[in-house]
């Protein structure tokens, strides 16, 4: 155990000290995709790799090193590995657990769009992320018939001009940084050209999982746009924001923008009062506010996550009496063809 935790220790400390440092683009194609490789860094002895090898072939495993090295050798308890390590319970079909949980197709009226709330609209920046986190709800989206080209966009985007009820436009994906600055910068600009449209969201986690995201180009178009911004990061656990990702908060911070977090309450992650608690500070010490903590939407293959909403319940009782109001998240569900988040 020593010797392999020496040479997980000494080939860290190879990447961190290679010459240039990689970009993020460069991290994002070095990501882990092989849960062999997974295990080995980590030192998972084999008898996970099986469980891994159903859970890969079902939703593929993606870890960027720089979310690898917050996780703890040796140690499956580990909260971050939980939410990246796939396992042979993803193969279980419980009742109720679907492949659309949020029933989004009825809900697409262009390529890339999908209209659920008044005022506002979601559209699919980008079809992948930087990690692929295993409770994920869209773990089984259509991205392939969902990455409009230019042209395509076009019809999203005379959706958004022919109706003035709409104030608020949400990149979403996947996850929407990992789409290029210029293809980015351009679909901000076409937003901007719709004078209804007021505000500019981003549903992202890659500044969590990859913090050197947050560069110069993307700070640039943040700046420059006439929108409102709101960024949602997407953080679980206290243990996912190092340094590294309060640096990039407060560079975000610096364009203007408001930070907020969404949680998901899972099982073996963060399904206690002191997790929570401590998350909400560490969130508001890196200058995000807590703002929603989902119950487990029941996607298929991520039933072994879920927390009953009575236990959930109970914890946000408890959480009460830990934290000041500001820093207390709220207890939502998403219930499909409700009008916003059902509070619990
Ligand atoms: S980053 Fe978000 S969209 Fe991507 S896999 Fe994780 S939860 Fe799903």
């Amino acid at each position: 155990m020593i010797t392999r935790r020496r040479a997980f220790l000494q080939e860290n400390i190879i990447i961190a000290a290679s010459k240039t440092p990689l970009t993020w683009q460069q991290q994002l194609s070095m990501a882990i995709r092989d849960p062999q490789v997974l295990c080995d860094r980590l030192g998972l002895s084999s008898q996970w790799l099986a469980g891994a090898q159903t859970g890969h072939a079902l939703f593929d495993v993606c870890v960027p090193d720089a979310y690898l090295n917050r996780i703890a050798y040796a140690d499956l308890n580990d909260p971050l590995l939980r939410q990246v390590l796939p396992v042979d319970k993803e193969a279980l079909t419980p009742p109720g657990y679907v492949a659309d949980p949020l029933e989004e197709s009825g809900h697409q009226p262009a390529k890339g769009l999908i209209h659920k709330y008044a005022n506002r609209v979601l559209l699919i920046a980008s079809p992948t992320c930087a990690i692929n986190c295993r409770y994920c709800f869209r773990r089984h989206f259509p991205y392939s018939d969902n990455a409009p080209s230019r042209a395509q966009w076009q019809e999203a985007l005379d959706y958004l001009r022919a109706d003035t009820s709409i104030h608020e436009a949400i990149l979403s994906g996947g996850d929407p940084l990992a789409a290029n600055d210029r293809q980015l910068a351009w679909l901000v600009d076409q937003l901007e050209g719709i004078p209804h449209i007021k505000r500019l969201r981003v549903h992202t986690r890659l500044p969590v999982v990859i913090p050197d995201r947050v560069d110069d180009a993307l700070l640039a178009w943040l700046s420059n746009t006439r929108l409102q911004k709101v960024i949602v990061l997407h953080i679980n656990h206290a243990n996912e924001i190092d340094q590294a990702v309060i640096d990039a908060c407060t560079r975000l911070k610096q364009t203007g923008v408001t930070l907020l977090n969404q949680s998901v309450l899972l099982r073996g992650v963060n399904d206690n009062v002191t997790t929570l608690a401590t998350l909400s500070e560490r969130l508001f010490e890196a200058g995000i506010l807590p703002y929603y903590l989902h119950v487990l939407d029941p996607v298929q293959g991520a039933a072994h996550f879920d927390v009953a909403d009575s236990e959930a319940k109970e914890l946000i009782a408890e959480l009460r009496d830990h934290l000041p109001g500001f820093l207390m998240p709220r207890l939502v569900r998403e219930i499909p063809g409700k009008g916003s988040k059902t509070p619990l």
